[in-house]
């Protein structure tokens, strides 16, 4: 194999991808896909999940419900196995001081962003043994910098990179690997409302809130949702199988948030 062939994944893995539906997760999912893998998704976006492309299957499930992570471990056995898993699904929280972070708003964005990911390696580990598989986790470089007014997800970001490393250390020696990604800002409608909301609490205009975003980004621009998926697709090709235990930054260099 030449060194350009590694930098492809191999045809036919098998990938389950979490809120696969939208943004980030539906970049994935769609380059796996055109790799050659089979691509199964959960989201609770019932409309996104029926206009997903052709082939891609799915389960509508909540990564926060325990039933419902059975069920789409359930339906994703029609894969016959997973090669590859990507603990997408997260939210953004609050954009409010800690004195107005109410205990339900805390509570749902850890449950989401850092218990979400357990239940599925929890599930997913048995299988991934089998195949000697990769898991993907999304962090977010607010996992290696402070965010002020975002505290419930830049802990929960911090969480899943301290998840990451654990995981990679335990699994590691039974021929898994674990990994994060940590994107920085991703254009889209999620990043919108982020700017939208931090400016509200600054009390200046959205465009000032990009500017001053954008400043602290050494390229100066945002990230896209396929930059993204290039490296999940980097790390599941035969080019990445020495690559485990990192939190890798995709984000035109973030400097501060
Ligand atoms: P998005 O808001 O565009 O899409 C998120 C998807 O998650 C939606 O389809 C939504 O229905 C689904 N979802 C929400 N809660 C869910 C749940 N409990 N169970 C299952 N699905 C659920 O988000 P995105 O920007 O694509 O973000 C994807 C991941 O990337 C998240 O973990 C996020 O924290 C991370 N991230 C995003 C950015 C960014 O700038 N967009 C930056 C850093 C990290």
């Amino acid at each position: 194999m030449t060194v350009l062939e590694s930098l492809t994944p191999r045809r036919g893995l098998r990938v389950l991808i979490t809120a696969g539906a939208n943004g980030i997760g539906l970049a994935i999912a769609k380059a796996f896909q055109e790799a050659g893998a089979r691509v199964h998704v959960c989201d609770i976006d019932t409309q996104a999940l029926a206009s997903l492309p052709k082939g891609i299957t799915y389960t509508e499930a909540n990564v926060s419900l325990e039933a419902d992570v059975d069920r789409l471990f359930q339906d994703a056995t029609a894969l016959g196995g997973l090669d590859v898993v990507v603990n997408n699904a997260g939210i953004a929280g609050p954009t409010a001081g800690i004195d107005e972070v109410s205990p339900e708003a805390w509570t749902s964005t850890i449950d989401i962003n850092l218990n979400g990911q357990y239940r599925i390696a929890h599930r997913a580990a048995p299988l991934l043994r089998k195949s000697q598989g990769l898991m993907i986790n999304m962090a977010s470089v607010a996992g290696r910098l402070g965010f002020a007014y975002r505290t419930p997800y830049a802990a929960s970001k911090w969480a899943v990179v301290g998840l990451t490393k654990s995981l990679a250390c335990e699994l590691g020696p039974e021929g898994v690997r674990v990994n994060a990604i940590l994107p920085g800002i991703v254009r889209g409608p999620r990043i919108e409302k982020v700017i939208k909301d931090r400016a509200a609490k600054r009390e200046i205009s959205y465009t000032e809130m990009e500017q001053e975003n954008l400043f602290k980004i050494s390229l100066r621009r945002m990230v896209e949702p396929n930059d993204i998926a290039a490296m999940a697709l980097f790390l599941s090709a035969p080019g990445g199988a020495n690559i485990s235990g990192q939190a890798l930054s995709v984000c035109a260099n973030v400097e501060s948030l």
